[in-house]
Formats: C-alpha cells, sequence, structure tokens
C-alpha cells in the first residue's frame, strides 16, 4: 500500500519579474519547508514555486527525494483514481498550482486554446511544452493589482476619442465600434513602432487629467510601467487603454479563460491552472521575446470584458464540516481551490476527494490528520493527498491553507 498523504519540496524559479530575495513569499515558503537546503539569495528574484508534476520544475517527495511524478507512474490508480483518470484520460495531475511573487508586470499574454496548443506544439514543441489549454486563476495573498480582460465596449470607445489614440482606430468607421474593431485597435497597438509608442504615450502625459474621466489611473500608471519595463513597450498601450485594471485585496481572486488577454503587476498570489505551460507574450517583454502579434490578436476571447466578469466570486464549501473553508470553482473541470482559515484552536475536516489534492500551508501552525496518521503544519509545509482522504485540521496558531483538487 502506497502512502496516500506524501510531504513535498518544490521549488522556486527566478524569473526577472520576482520579488527580491526574502520579500519573495514564493522563496520564503520554500526556504521553510523542513529538511531542504534551499538558501535564499537576497540579490536574486523569486518569481513563482510550483507544486506538482510538470517537467520543466517538479516537486519531490520529501522523504525519500524521490520526483512525485515517479510515485503518481506508479500508484495512479490510488493516487488519482479510477474517476479522475477516466474524466481525463491520463494518469496524472491535471492541475498545477503556483505561489506567484510579482515585483513588476509579467508579460502581457494569453495561453491558446486546445486547437491551437495541440497545433504549435506540434510544429515546436520546445516552445510549446504540451498540447493542452491552461485556463488559470490567481487568488490574492494580499493587495494584488493585474490587468484582465478588456474594459466594456463603451469605455474604450470613450478614452480613444482622446486625440494621441485615434490613429489606433480603424480607418473604416463602423456604426457601431464592436469586438472586431476593438481587435483592430489591439493589433494596431501591438505592431506599432518604439516611436510612435513613446509619442503616444508622452502626448498621453501632457493631457489634463480631467480628461481621463474615471480612468485617471492611466497617467498614474505610463511612468511606472516604462519605468518597469520601457517607455517604449506596446503593452502599455494596450493594458492601460483597453483592459480592465484590477485592485485585489486578500482573498479576492480572478478567473482567466483559454486565450484570454492578461497581464498580472504586482503581489503574491496563489495561482493554479490546467497541466500546461504555453504562453504567447506580445508586451512587458523585450521585442524578441515576443510571439507572432497576428496569432496572439487572432485567439483573443473577449470574455471577460468588464471586472465583474472578470472575478470568481468564492462561496462556502460543501466539503468542509466545520464551514470555515471557501470553494474557488473555475468553470473548469480541471481543478477547484479551497481556502481554509482557522484561528488559534479551530478545527475543520474537509470530506475525502474523490481525486487528488495539493495542499500549502501559508501562515500558522497546527496538525492534519489524515490517513491514520497525524502530519505537523507550519508555513511552506507542502502535501500531495491522494484520492479518498478525509483530511482534520486543527490549528494551534492561525492556520491558513490553499488545497487544489479535482474530482
Ligand atoms: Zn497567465
Amino acid at each position: 500500500m502506497v502512502e496516500k498523504v506524501i510531504q513535498l519540496r518544490c521549488e522556486c524559479n527566478q524569473y526577472p519579474w520576482g520579488k527580491q530575495g526574502s520579500k519573495s513569499i514564493s522563496a520564503t515558503l520554500c526556504s521553510k519547508t523542513p529538511g531542504t537546503n534551499f538558501k535564499i539569495d537576497e540579490n536574486t528574484p523569486y518569481a513563482e514555486m510550483w507544486m506538482g508534476t510538470y517537467p520543466e520544475l517538479p516537486s519531490y517527495v520529501l522523504e525519500t527525494g524521490e520526483n512525485l511524478q515517479d510515485v503518481i507512474d506508479e500508484h495512479s490508480h490510488d493516487l488519482i483514481g479510477r474517476n479522475v483518470i477516466q474524466k481525463f484520460g491520463h494518469k496524472n495531475l491535471p492541475f498545477l498550482p503556483k505561489v506567484l511573487s510579482i515585483a513588476k508586470a509579467l508579460p502581457l499574454q494569453l495561453h491558446p486554446n486546445k486547437a491551437l496548443s495541440a497545433k504549435l506544439h506540434e510544429k515546436n514543441p520546445n516552445q510549446f511544452t504540451d498540447p493542452n489549454h491552461k485556463p488559470e486563476i490567481a487568488l490574492a495573498l494580499g493587495d494584488f493589482e493585474a490587468f484582465c480582460g478588456f474594459k466594456p465596449l463603451e469605455d474604450i470607445k470613450r478614452i480613444l476619442e482622446l486625440a494621441p489614440l485615434q490613429a489606433f482606430l480603424p480607418d473604416i468607421k463602423k456604426p457601431d465600434f464592436d469586438d472586431q474593431s476593438l481587435k483592430h485597435v489591439v493589433r494596431t497597438m501591438l505592431l506599432a513602432s518604439a516611436d510612435a509608442v513613446k509619442k503616444t504615450t508622452d502626448a498621453l502625459l501632457e493631457l489634463p487629467k480631467e480628461q481621463f474621466g474615471k480612468d485617471t489611473y492611466i497617467p498614474d500608471l505610463i511612468p511606472r510601467l516604462a519605468k518597469q519595463y520601457d517607455q517604449t513597450d506596446n503593452g502599455i498601450l494596450v493594458a492601460l487603454i483597453t483592459m480592465n485594471y484590477l485592485q485585489l485585496k486578500a482573498g479576492d481572486s480572478i478567473y482567466i479563460p483559454a486565450d484570454g488577454i492578461h497581464a498580472y503587476l504586482s503581489g503574491d498570489i496563489i495561482e493554479c491552472m490546467a497541466r500546461s505551460n504555453n504562453v504567447l507574450n506580445t508586451g512587458f517583454c523585450p521585442r524578441a521575446d515576443r510571439d507572432s502579434i497576428d496569432m496572439f490578436t487572432s485567439c483573443l476571447t473577449f470574455s471577460p470584458h468588464n471586472v465583474e466578469e472578470s472575478m470568481l466570486r468564492p462561496k462556502q464549501s460543501d466539503k468542509a464540516k466545520s464551514g470555515k473553508t471557501q470553494l474557488y470553482a473555475p468553470p473548469m473541470s480541471e481543478f477547484n481551490m479551497l481556502a481554509t482559515e482557522l484561528k488559534d484552536g479551530e478545527d475543520e475536516t474537509i470530506s475525502a476527494v474523490d481525486g487528488p489534492s495539493i495542499m500549502i500551508c501559508t501562515k500558522g501552525e497546527g496538525t492534519m490528520k489524515a490517513d491514520g496518521k497525524e502530519h505537523k503544519l507550519s508555513e511552506g509545509y507542502i502535501f500531495f493527498i491522494g484520492r479518498g482522504v478525509e483530511v482534520q485540521y486543527n490549528s494551534t496558531k492561525g492556520l491558513q491553507m490553499y488545497t487544489a483538487y479535482v474530482e
């Protein structure tokens, strides 16, 4: 019989947009996992800790050092379970949770749909390392800023009336400004020369602030984004003029569908996605690193199209017996996320899931009883939990846990 509750050791990548040294929650959580020799270097940015079996940054069994993938391969029926294997047609984890620590804007991006991902993977497996789609959720651990989806058409149309932006409008004016007109605007902004972007942003900065109506954040953010990348970066125009700018608080969450445009700007988040790493980038990155603008604009989806549509509102989880757990259920099948918050002395029981889970403790101290054993819980403790295991949490000091699961 395989142990169904497996404590993990996870690793962090060092993308340049990550937070520096111990300012990065992803790095501090990694360093607090017991028994690792990971030491934070204060001069290195730490961006993402991955928890799962994606080969680029896999997780390991803390006790034995085995790759979690090898354990799952050997015991997939016990750990993943028949239900999930049948549902997805493979014997692997269908999701990938991460902790992200963001100091500056991530590339302006979208994750292509399944059909395009399969095509791209076949043509260029080095860049597109799997044939899957990658819808994702981002759950704020504290203040979190993000650009997500498009503003309502009437808002975009109003901003485009500002003199410096008229050049991006379609030549032939249709009676209505619709999603096709918006696609033209996004494409024209992405194709604009470095010089044109600089001139446009300079001209926007010279306008009186009142001209931006409720969107006065636009002139405020131009210098900030220009400092992070360059004032010639096309992402500045697309993000500020066409996309929703969200300022979220701890516990808020957004959902990004396949083909959905997004760029995270700052904060620490728990992210979870379908098992994929496919991405098309067009801005907030060097020009040489950008993918085809035509491909990017041709697969854009126009959902979400306002702030509320971007939000993923939690509800009480019916798996949680003490009612101290919120469920974030995106409109897709690869995973749900649970957020459990317990004050000193409180407890919670999560009933057995008919599929695999990955849980990370992000705050506090306590214990977890599962599969006949008691495990210590503390910041940076991460567990894989196989199918069919009821989990009982006891908090001695303000516990916070996030659990991605599928069934
Ligand atoms: Zn993304």
